[in-house]
C-alpha cells in the first residue's frame, strides 16, 4: 500500500475538520431552527420561451442561520434528509407555497404557478398526500397551479410507491414534474410508469449547449421525447441569450435561469411578476 505523508495526512485532517465543523454547526441548530422561523422561500421564475412572460416559479428554500448568515440548501438539504427534519420542513414549505398561491389570487396574480421541491422521504412516507388534502380544502386554491418536482433518483428509489403517489396527485389536479431529468442514471421506461406533467431538463446539459455537440443533441432529443409522450418540457439553469435562443429554437415550453431572474424574496417576485410581464 502506498503511503501517506504526514503532510498529506494534515492537510486531509484539517479539511475534514473544518466540514465536520460546518457539519455539526448546522445539525445542531437545524431542528431549532424550524422553531425559530429562520427558513425562508425564495422564488425563481419561470418563463414561457414563446412569450416571454413570467408563468410561475419555483421556490428554493434558504435558511438565515444565525452565525453562518444566509445557507443554501445544498449544505442544509442532505442533512435534514438524514436527520428527518426534512420532513416537517417540507411541510412547512409546502404550506408556505400554498398560502402563496391563496395571496396571489387576491394580489391578481391568480394565472401564476408554483413548484415546491419534494425529498425522497416525502415522497415514500405517508403524510403528503393528507397535508395536500388539508391545505387545498382550507384555502380552496386551484390544484393545477401547484406542481411538485421530483427527482428522477428520489422516484426511483421505490418505482412502484412513486407510481401511485404521482397517480394520486394528479387525480387531485396537482401537475407533476421530474427534476433533474436525465441525471439519475435510471432507464426511460419510468417514462411508461409515472403519470407527469413535465419533464425538467437539468442545468448540467444545458451549460454547454452552445459548444457541446453531444449535449445539444441531448438537449434537442430530450424536448421531441418529451412532446411525443405529450409532455411539457422546461429547461433549468439557463444563463445566457444563446442558450435561450437554442431552446426556444427546439420549441421547449419553459426556461428558468439567472438569464431571466435569480431567486429572489417573495416580494421582490411579486413585484416582479406584476411588472415585467415580458423578460
Ligand atoms: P434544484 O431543484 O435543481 O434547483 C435549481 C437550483 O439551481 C437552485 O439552487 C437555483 O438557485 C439554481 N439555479 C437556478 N438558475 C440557475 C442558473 O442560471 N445558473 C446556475 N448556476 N444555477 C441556477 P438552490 O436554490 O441552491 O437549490 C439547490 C437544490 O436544493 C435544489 O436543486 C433542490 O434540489 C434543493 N432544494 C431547494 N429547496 C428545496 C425544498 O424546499 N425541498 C427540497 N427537498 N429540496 C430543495
Ligand atoms: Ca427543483
Ligand atoms: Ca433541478
Ligand atoms: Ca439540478
Amino acid at each position: 500500500a502506498k503511503s501517506c505523508g504526514r503532510g498529506n495526512f494534515q492537510f486531509f485532517s484539517a479539511a475534514m475538520n473544518a466540514a465536520t465543523h460546518e457539519r455539526l454547526l448546522l445539525e445542531n441548530r437545524l431542528w431549532q431552527a424550524l422553531e425559530q422561523d429562520e427558513f425562508e422561500l425564495y422564488l425563481q421564475a419561470q418563463i414561457d420561451l414563446r412569450s416571454g412572460s413570467v408563468i410561475g416559479a419555483e421556490a428554493l428554500l434558504r435558511w438565515h442561520h444565525p452565525e453562518l448568515g444566509m445557507v443554501g440548501p445544498d449544505r442544509f438539504i442532505p442533512i435534514a434528509e438524514e436527520s428527518g427534519l426534512i420532513l416537517p420542513l417540507g411541510d412547512w414549505a409546502l404550506q408556505r407555497a400554498v398560502l402563496l398561491l391563496d395571496r396571489w389570487r387576491a394580489l391578481g396574480l391568480g394565472h401564476l404557478r408554483l413548484a415546491v421541491n419534494l425529498s425522497a422521504r416525502q415522497c415514500h412516507g405517508t403524510g403528503l398526500l393528507p397535508l395536500l388534502d388539508r391545505l387545498l380544502r382550507e384555502t380552496g386554491i386551484d390544484p393545477a397551479l401547484l406542481e411538485l418536482e421530483i427527482t428522477e433518483t428520489a422516484a426511483m428509489q421505490d418505482p412502484e410507491r412513486s407510481r401511485e403517489l404521482l397517480q394520486q396527485l394528479r387525480a387531485r389536479g396537482i401537475k407533476v414534474a421530474i427534476d433533474d431529468f436525465g441525471t439519475g442514471y435510471s432507464s426511460l421506461s419510468y417514462l411508461k410508469l409515472f403519470e407527469l406533467d413535465r419533464i425538467k431538463i437539468d442545468r448540467g446539459f444545458v451549460k454547454d449547449i452552445e459548444t457541446d455537440p453531444d449535449d445539444a443533441a441531448i438537449v434537442s432529443a430530450t424536448i421531441g421525447l418529451a412532446h411525443a409522450l405529450g409532455l411539457e418540457v422546461i429547461a433549468e439553469g439557463v444563463e445566457t441569450q444563446a442558450q435561450a435562443d437554442f431552446l426556444r429554437g427546439k420549441r421547449c415550453d419553459e426556461a428558468q435561469g439567472y438569464l431571466f431572474a435569480r431567486p429572489v424574496t417573495v416580494a421582490e417576485f411579486e413585484v416582479l411578476a406584476s411588472t415585467a410581464e415580458t423578460v
